[in-house]
């Protein structure tokens, strides 16, 4: 069995115990093991994160472009090769988990030419002879906490501007997909990222991540998972006045008007809901339907579902690969269970047998609901979504905007006049017009509002608000 290890000051360090990362398709499929660390692997990353900040301070903006650039055409010249380990232990498909990786090539890439566009202001004072110079520094040492749904895509659009504005990096990737991560941080040594600057902790968020966001020595946390975490985490940075940012969950809701083009909006929906088994903080969930067109789109719908083929994500024939684990599985069952009570009607949402031992599971539509059921309120996760029937746009928009969420909002409809209102009205922080509620581009800002997002946006030239830090200078010429 393959053994991995935490890279610490450059260094592959083993610590505590290997633990293994298991192919949610083939329970009998293991990855690999990998060694997760604890309290004291961070105090280790914190200090060679320490000794390695003035010499990367001291890189030029060419030095620095030239690394990211590098490990962009490194990760995308093994894009199929990683993309496999990707399906491998997270269960999406070849097809998207090659494309997550050309994903990360890509924003590795994007900030190399961020390093290149460090640009300040210069303003004249209010007072004579008197200049004011505005720049951004590094914050310092960033500790980065990523979740296992987009296991190269998050960690990549958190080190790539964090590398990119000076900073120094303590990466804690989840447990269930340290592979991506570790294959990662291994294309960043193997690059020349000096010892220090980059450095890898696995292991429980409970030990590894508790120990980042409590580090008086780690200045700003960057984290993407559940609300439930990030408000933790909001707390303990609040009180050690920590640089913080969250990226959390959605309820996104696509509104499907009567003048909507089916041949546009079903495949949406399928792609918004299903894909990656609906494992996306932009997942649609609830799709809220006007009632002119909610039969012919809901039997669509059911059409389009019965077509989507279940299973082993390396085979290029599947649709939707399995569920991440055990227990995400059991919660989504959970929640079909809960529909059978809240829905009129649940179509699919059943466990489905794999060519081996796996958790699989049919996609499913809850019809018949309204937005106060718990399916429309909390979080599923899975590939799950409910059609909420309504009776004209302002209910539809209504609806779209009564959640605790805010990441992603869509509408499929044919009225410039609706699409631009919805675009301005909708309380979301992305908005899509007749397009799936998920995808992304990697060039501009990412992120939402109310419960999803705490902080500055991520990715594009936005991200700098996080990973750099503004210093006002005044002089006088005398
Ligand atoms: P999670 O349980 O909150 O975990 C996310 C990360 O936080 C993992 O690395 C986890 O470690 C770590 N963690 C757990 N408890 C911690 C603690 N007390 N202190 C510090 N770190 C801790 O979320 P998940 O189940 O992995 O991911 C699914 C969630 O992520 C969903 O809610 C989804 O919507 C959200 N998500 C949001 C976005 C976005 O950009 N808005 C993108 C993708 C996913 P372990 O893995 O070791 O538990
Ligand atoms: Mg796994």
């Amino acid at each position: 069995m393959k053994k991995h290890d935490c890279l610490i000051g450059g260094k592959w360090l083993r610590q505590g115990d290997y633990h293994e990362n298991i192919n949610p398709s083939d329970v009998d499929d293991i990855i690999g093991v990998y060694s997760h660390g604890d309290a004291l692997s961070v105090d280790l990353a914190v200090e060679a994160a320490k000794s390695a900040r003035t010499e990367w301070i001291s890189f030029t903006p060419q030095a620095r472009h030239d690394l990211l650039e590098a490990v962009g055409k490194t990760i995308a010249g093994r894009a199929e090769q990683i993309g496999r380990l990707l399906s491998r232990e997270e269960g999406k498909t070849l097809a998207e988990g090659i494309g997550e990786t050309m994903r990360a090539a890509q924003i590795f890439k994007f900030f190399a030419g961020e390093c290149l566009r460090q640009a300040g202001d210069i303003q004249p004072s209010v007072r004579p002879d008197i200049d004011i110079e505005i720049t951004r520094e590094p914050v310092g040492i960033i500790g980065l906490i990523t979740p296992w749904n987009f296991p190269i895509a998050i960690p990549a659009w958190k080190i790539a501007p964090a590398l990119a504005h000076g900073n120094c990096v303590i990466l804690k990737p989840a447990e269930l997909t340290p592979g991506c991560a570790h294959v990662t941080a291994q294309i960043l040594h193997e690059c020349g990222c000096p010892p220090g600057v980059f450095n890898l902790v696995m292991g429980r968020g409970s030990t590894v991540g508790q120990a980042i966001v409590a580090h008086p020595g780690i200045d700003a946390v960057s984290f993407t998972g559940s609300a439930a975490t990030g408000r933790h985490i909001a707390g303990v940075c609040g009180r050690m006045m920590k640089k913080v940012q969250l990226e959390m969950g959605g309820k996104n809701p696509m509104v499907i008007l009567d003048d909507a083009d089916l041949s546009i909006a079903v495949p949406a929906c399928i792609n918004g809901t299903f894909f990656s088994t609906g494992q996306r903080c932009t997942a649609s969930s609830r799709l809220i339907v006007e009632e002119g067109i909610h039969d012919a789109f809901v039997e669509e719908m059911v059409a389009e579902m019965g077509r989507l083929k279940v299973g082993d994500p390396l085979d290029s024939s599947t649709h939707v690969g399995p569920v991440v684990d055990a227990r995400q599985l059991q919660s989504n069952l959970d929640y079909v269970g809960l529909a059978a009570k809240e829905a009129s009607e649940v179509i699919g949402g059943e466990r489905l047998d794999g060519a081996r031992e796996g958790f699989f599971q049919a996609p499913a539509l809850f019809l018949g609901t309204n937005n106060e059921m718990r399916i429309n309120r909390e979080e599923i996760f899975g590939p799950c979504g409910s059609i909420i029937r309504v009776g004209d746009f302002d209910e539809a928009l209504s609806v779209a905007n009564d959640t605790e969420y805010g990441l992603t909002a869509g509408i499929c409809t044919q009225s410039l006049k609706r699409a631009r209102n919805f675009k301005r009205r909708a309380e979301a922080g992305m908005v899509m017009v007749n397009l799936p509620t998920a995808g992304v581009d990697y060039h501009v800002a990412f992120g939402g509002r109310k419960a999803s997002s705490y902080g500055p946006r991520e990715q594009g030239r936005y991200a700098a608000e996080f990973y750099s830090v503004v210093k006002t200078s005044y002089s006088f010429a005398g």
